[in-house]
């Protein structure tokens, strides 16, 4: 996250300040849902690559470059072209988490067959050293998105992280953002067009991401 100091005329600053205490809202959340507009950059837009289904039917050629996920958010989760490791992205970073466990911060040209990313901008502007992060989807969209709590997280020394499963910690605090748009960037490589998306995925989905026995 960014810190912004700026001189704003005293008729803008009283304005500003009415309105947080109409609204209870905190300033910079104001100030950032007012950039956010100036600048046309919608922060409660998620935007996908391909959907749940596709990926358990085995669509994995990477069709989103990172380069292009960057655009669209600063918060999210997703895979690599043939299922190369966990994609987390905090705070605008991507890193790729392989599956022996090493970490490095991708580059603009790799590929994603599935990603999920947003403009982060919570409700409440508590700064967190390091956190999980990831989505929740209502089980109505579970042939979109994986249904529930959808996790990945890394370390604060980004030497370790993945996909999470299950946490405990005491004084935890949660920062949350309700997504109004949904946008879905589906896939025009040869795997996705000749994929067959009629099954339904819980099944199959509660395996891949489940807890292995
Ligand atoms: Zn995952």
């Amino acid at each position: 996250m960014g810190r912004l100091e700026a001189t704003i005329s005293a008729g803008l600053w009283r304005a500003l300040v009415d309105h947080a205490e109409k609204t209870r809202e905190p300033l910079s959340h104001i100030v950032s849902k007012a950039l956010a507009e100036y600048l046309q950059v919608s922060h409660h837009t998620l935007y996908q690559v391909s959907t749940a289904t596709a990926l358990v039917e085995g669509v994995y050629q990477g069709a989103v470059r990172v380069g292009t996920l960057r655009d669209h958010g600063d918060l999210g989760l997703g895979t690599f072209e043939n299922l190369d490791g966990e994609m987390v992205v905090i705070d605008g970073r991507f890193f790729q988490v392989r599956s022996d466990g090493s970490v490095r911060e991708c580059a603009d040209d790799m590929l994603s067959p599935f990603a999920v990313v947003t403009r982060f901008v919570p409700d409440d502007a508590v700064t967190l050293r390091q956190c999980p992060d990831g989505f929740w989807t209502p089980d109505y969209a579970q042939t979109l998105n994986v249904p529930g709590y959808h996790l990945h997280f890394l370390s604060a020394d980004r030497n370790r992280g993945g996909h999470l499963l299950q946490c405990r910690g005491s004084d935890l605090r949660l920062q949350i953002q309700r997504e109004g748009d949904y946008h879905i960037a589906l896939p025009e490589t040869e795997d996705f067009l000749k994929a067959d998306l009629h099954r339904d995925p819980a099944a199959d989905l509660a395996r891949a991401e489940g807890e292995k026995p």
